[in-house]
């Protein structure tokens, strides 16, 4: 890997091109704030573009989805990162990671209205929320890019004679070459990346930074729009959410586990990192992180029947495990539908379950309901509270229990 000096720094930022391009570094923090790096993690250089969907996300958070949609839809370009690219019809750029979506995406983070400083403090405060400490520009690279912002003037240009973007299209490109200016280490992308994994909770400091449902909008562009032209190749062969910079980061979020970054300056022909493409394919297979990869089946959510006490205190108890969402609870309704249960008293056990989400939740509610229905005195057994309130509603009624002595007295 350290062997590997092919590719080029990015030299239309002046700043960029003196780099030394041979620095190597990773990091990985785990979806609970474990931070693990090896090499030049200490090494502190410009977000580029990995600060766009962080950006985005704040534009989700601070405007709502349909504000967004309305400017910066989320089709894959297949265009270079720097393309001069718009929807046809609308004139939108096609999404938040090319420049001209995150040009636009700019003008959308913090509340309408608000001032060009404005709108650069709240993106700043808000990836430093990400980064878990405070973040600041590298007036150097600042300097050096906006000298030169000829492309990405035009594009401003162009979004305002589109209409999508508002004010003074100089600002919007003054404001995201800050943005792009911001300086960061390995460290804190991959603890960027894990606020992402962790549906936007910082694991360090325990901030909210932005909602579930943002995130998912984020990833869900990251994964089909992150790489550029090299988007498909990179989900195919990787299979991490994830975003390049041409200062030579790299972030990957695999959601619910952990966040990725690495740093190496030498850029392929996209603008990705050489060496950084080639570790994030080796994390895929040696550790398992491409997200289509379905670990094994588990064993059946349905764990067991079996009767306890007896007489007229006998009870049917059906134990569940693992965690239940739509599949596993099918599985429940399924099996009480082809199998019924026999006893008047039945349980379900649920103290074996892990989680159930709201899908599951429904269901099985609708299951307990259902074996009301059928003239059932219907317990629930769940110590640890993993299904609160259940109230089954629509004739279904269940009295909930610690454990299976609280019914067989
Ligand atoms: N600031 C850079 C630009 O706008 C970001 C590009 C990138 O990192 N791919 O050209």
């Amino acid at each position: 890997m350290e062997a590997d000096h092919s590719g080029e720094t990015a030299d239309y930022i002046p700043e960029l091109a003196s780099a030394d391009p041979d620095r190597l570094a990773v990091a990985i923090c785990t979806e609970d704030g474990r931070l693990y790096s090896q090499g030049d993690s200490d090494v502190a250089f410009s977000i580029q573009s990995i600060s766009k969907p962080f950006v985005y996300a704040l534009a989700l958070a601070d405007r709502g989805f349909d504000a967004v949609m309305e400017k910066v839809s989320v089709e894959p370009s297949g265009d270079a990162f720097n393309e001069i690219s718009f929807e046809a019809g609308t004139g939108r750029p096609l999404n938040p990671m090319i420049n001209a979506g995150a040009i636009a995406a700019h003008t959308l983070a913090g509340p309408s209205g608000a001032t060009p400083q404005e709108r650069t403090s709240r993106i700043i405060d808000g990836l430093s929320a990400f980064a878990g400490r405070r973040l600041t520009v590298d007036s150097a690279v600042y300097e050096s890019e906006i000298a030169t912002a000829y492309r990405n003037r035009a594009l401003a240009n162009m979004l305002r004679a589109n209409e999508i973007i508002e004010g003074e299209p100089l600002d919007a490109v003054t404001g995201y070459t800050r943005q792009c200016s911001l300086l960061v280490t390995v460290d804190d992308l991959a603890l960027m990346a894990a606020t992402l994994a962790n549906r936007g909770v910082n694991p360090l400091t325990g901030a909210p930074v932005v909602p579930a449902e943002v995130v998912r909008q984020v990833l869900s562009v990251m994964a089909t729009c992150g790489m550029y032209d090299g988007a498909g190749h990179w989900m195919t062969n990787v299979g991490i959410p994830a975003k390049s910079g041409v200062a030579g980061g790299v972030i990957g979020a695999l959601p619910g586990q952990v966040g990725i970054a690495t740093f190496s300056p030498r850029l392929d022909r996209h603008g990705n990192s050489v060496r950084g493409v080639d570790l994030f394919r080796r994390f895929t297979s040696e550790m398992g992180l491409h997200l289509m990869e379905v670990p094994p089946p588990g064993p059946s959510v349905v764990r067991g029947r079996r009767i306890v006490g007896t007489g007229d205190d006998a009870v049917q108890v059906v134990s569940l495990q693992g965690r239940i969402r739509f599949a596993g609870a099918e599985r429940v309704l399924r099996e009480l539908e082809d199998d019924p249960l026999t006893a008047k008293r039945v349980a379900i056990s649920l103290a074996r379950v892990a989680t159930i989400g709201p899908v599951g939740r429904r269901m099985l509610l609708e299951a307990l309901r259902r074996l009301t229905l059928d003239g059932h005195d219907v317990y629930l057994i769940d110590p640890d509270g993993v299904l609160p309130d259940p109230d089954p509603g629509d004739g279904g009624r269940v009295t909930v229990v610690a454990g299976h002595d609280d019914i067989v007295r």
